[in-house]
C-alpha cells in the first residue's frame, strides 16, 4: 500500500509518500515561516498564495525521492480539515487532481489525526489509547477507544499552548514560531514567577491558557514601565512549568479515569523538551503500564508523512471522497465524549 499524503492546512506546504502507514518514502516540507514571521503570525493571504507556488515543486519531489511513479500508487490522502480555508483548498484541490487524473482513490484526513499517527512512526498502534495534542490551533486530551473511533475528553476553552507561546515570545522580542526558543530558554532558568495554574484542578479536562498568557505580557509590561530588567530565562521557565504542570497533571487523571494501552504525545508543542522529559518521568512514575508514544521531534510540526500514516488507516476503513470534496476550516472529531 502506497499513499501520496498531502497537507497544506497552515504555513507548510508537505507531501509525502508513506508504505502501508508506518514507512517514509519521502517527507518534502516547504515552510513559510520566513514570509510570516515579520507579521508575528501566519498571513492567511500569503499562506495560500505560498501553497499555490509551492505544490507542484513538492509534488515532484516527494514522487522523485520516494522513486515511485503515479502508477505505483494505491491512494490520494489530503487534509480537509481544520485549518485556514484559502490554505486547505490548495492541498485539497491539488489532490484531487492527482485522484482523478491517475483513477485513485481520494481519502479524507482530519490534520489532529494526522498529528496522532506521527507517533505510528515510532510503534505500532494498540487501543484503547489517549493522546494528549499540543499545537499551534489545539489543546486536547483525545480518548480513542478503538482503531480510527476518536472522541474529546476535554480542550481548550480559549488560546492553544503553541499560541500562548507564540504570544508571549512576541513581547519578550522571539520570532514567530516562539516555541523552540522558550524551551531552550527555559532550560536556562527558574520557576521565580509562579504564574497561574489554571483549571489545573477542575474537575473536567478542559485546559485554559489565556489568563496564563495574560498574566505573563502584564509582569512583562509592568516592569517595562518601572524600567526594570527581568530575567528571560526566568520568565521563559515559569511560563513553561504553568504550562507543562497543568498538561501534565490533567493528562494523569485522565489516565486514572480511562486506563489505555498507550499514550500518544503530538501536535507541534510536542517538540517541546521540557513537557517530554514531565511525561517521561509521571509516566513512568503513575502510569508504568501505559506506553508513552512520543512523536518524533521532526513530525511534531506540520508534515505529510503524518497525513499518510492516519490516511492509511482512513483508508482500511473504507474512507473515501468524492471529487466533492470541499475544505472544512472548523473540522472537529465526528464523536464527542457525552458523559
Ligand atoms: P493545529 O495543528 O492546531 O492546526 P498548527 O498546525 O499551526 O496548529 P503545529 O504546526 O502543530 O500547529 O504547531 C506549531 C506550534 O508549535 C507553534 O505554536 C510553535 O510555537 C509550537 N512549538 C514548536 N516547537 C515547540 C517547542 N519546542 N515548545 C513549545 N512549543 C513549540
Ligand atoms: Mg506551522
Ligand atoms: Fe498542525
Amino acid at each position: 500500500n502506497l499513499i501520496l499524503a498531502f497537507e497544506s492546512s497552515c504555513d507548510e506546504t508537505s507531501i509525502a509518500v508513506v508504505e502501508d502507514g508506518k514507512t517514509i518514502l519521502s517527507n518534502i516540507i516547504a515552510t513559510q515561516i520566513d514570509s510570516h514571521k515579520r507579521f508575528g503570525g501566519v498571513v492567511p493571504e500569503i499562506a495560500s498564495r505560498h501553497h499555490i507556488e509551492q505544490i507542484t515543486r513538492c509534488l515532484n519531489e516527494a514522487l522523485a525521492n520516494a522513486k515511485v511513479t503515479y502508477d505505483d500508487l494505491t491512494a490520494v490522502a489530503v487534509t480537509y480539515g481544520p485549518g485556514l480555508v484559502g490554505a486547505l483548498l490548495i492541498g485539497v484541490t491539488a489532490a484531487k487532481a492527482v485522484a482523478f487524473a491517475h483513477h485513485l482513490p481520494l481519502i479524507p484526513v482530519n490534520h489532529m489525526a494526522g498529528h496522532i499517527y506521527a507517533g505510528r512512526f515510532i510503534s505500532d498502534f494498540e487501543f484503547p489509547q489517549m493522546a494528549l495534542l499540543v499545537s499551534g490551533g489545539h489543546t486536547e486530551l483525545v480518548y480513542i477507544e478503538s482503531e480510527n473511533h476518536f472522541e474529546i475528553l476535554g480542550e481548550t476553552r480559549d488560546d492553544a499552548a503553541g499560541e500562548a507561546y507564540d504570544k508571549i515570545g512576541r513581547v519578550l522580542g522571539v520570532n514567530y514560531p516562539a516555541g523552540k526558543t522558550i524551551d531552550t530558554w527555559a532550560h536556562q532558568g527558574e520557576d521565580t514567577f509562579n504564574f497561574p495554574r489554571a483549571m489545573e484542578k477542575d474537575a473536567s479536562y478542559d485546559f485554559s491558557f489565556s489568563g496564563l498568557k495574560s498574566s505573563f505580557i502584564n509582569t512583562v509590561h509592568n516592569a517595562e514601565q518601572r524600567e526594570v530588567e527581568l530575567s528571560k530565562p526566568d520568565l521563559a521557565a515559569s511560563f513553561q512549568q504553568s504550562v507543562v504542570d497543568v498538561l501534565a497533571e490533567k493528562t494523569d487523571r485522565a489516565l486514572d479515569q480511562y486506563p489505555v494501552k498507550q499514550l500518544v504525545l503530538a501536535g507541534g508543542v510536542a517538540a517541546n523538551l521540557g513537557l517530554r522529559e514531565r511525561l517521561e518521568h509521571d509516566m513512568a512514575k503513575n502510569h508504568a503500564d501505559t506506553k508513552l508514544i512520543m512523536a518524533p521531534i521532526k513530525l511534531c510540526g506540520d508534515n505529510a508523512a503524518m497525513i499518510g500514516a492516519a490516511g492509511y488507516v482512513a483508508y482500511k476503513h473504507q474512507e473515501r471522497a468524492e471529487m466533492s470534496l470541499n475544505a472544512e476550516p472548523g473540522l472537529t472529531w465526528n464523536v464527542a465524549k457525552s458523559d
